[in-house]
């Protein structure tokens, strides 16, 4: 059955495109390998009208992988995880927790940015389960190839792609879950969550809370 649909959904393709079953075959030894064969992923219908994949950035031998929801409209653009506002943010509460974003491996879920245009603008648009069981496959690759020491889960997109099922991150940040592969998760939120809230001391507190959660790390990895 899979292998009837892969081939009926061969024929709209281009040509240039990696499917699926193809995929499987080929092997991902190294992130290079990563970047070089997702350029051409269709596992999902997202890489559509995404401008450019975008996998990882960060040394193969990282004790700590920031795992993310997908890229937005900058990152889409540039091709690079967490260089829009979001991206800004973390950096300044990796160096507020004392840690070196050049030491970590950055990541998202999903590796297409998913969006609705109004207009001129491009609105983020989460994305399903679907698709981030689709591009779980590449994260896999890139978490079997680091083998890091511990994964932080930003948000609930990264929770579910992680640790393959939905838990509420208000009431379980902080909290390190085994994933199915037996890899330490930390539970956090999204520093776009924090962007969302109004200037507040509620938004203090959240960044607070944040830094807090990253600020663990440090214990965790034994630094
Ligand atoms: S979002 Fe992931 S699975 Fe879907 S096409 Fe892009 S790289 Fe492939």
């Amino acid at each position: 059955m899979m292998a009837r649909q892969a081939r009926t959904h061969a024929a709209t393709r281009p040509p240039t495109g990696i499917e699926p079953l193809a995929l499987d075959r080929e092997e991902v030894a190294t992130l290079a390998d990563v970047r070089r064969l997702a350029v051409g992923c269709q596992r999902c219908g997202l890489y559509k009208h995404a401008t450019q994949v975008v996998t990882g950035e960060g040394g193969e031998h990282s004790r700590l992988v920031l795992v993310g929801e997908q890229p937005g409209d900058q990152e889409d653009q540039q091709g690079r995880p967490f260089v829009g506002p979001a991206g800004r943010l973390l950096d300044q509460c990796l160096r507020e927790a004392d840690l070196d974003r050049d030491e970590c491996y950055v990541t998202n879920a999903v590796k297409h940015f998913k969006f609705e245009r109004r207009g001129k603008r491009r609105i983020h648009e989460r994305p399903n389960a679907g698709e981030v069981q689709a591009c779980r496959w590449w994260l896999d690759r890139e978490l079997k190839i680091i083998e890091p020491q511990l994964v932080v889960a930003l948000g609930a997109t990264a929770v579910q792609a992680l640790l393959g099922r939905g838990i509420s991150v208000m009431k379980q940040r902080g909290q390190v879950l085994p994933d199915p592969g037996g890899l330490q998760v930390l539970v956090t939120v999204h520093p776009s969550y924090l962007l969302r809230i109004p200037a507040s001391d509620a938004a203090e507190h959240a960044r607070a809370a944040f830094i807090e959660d990253l600020r663990s790390i440090h214990a965790i990895l034994g630094k």
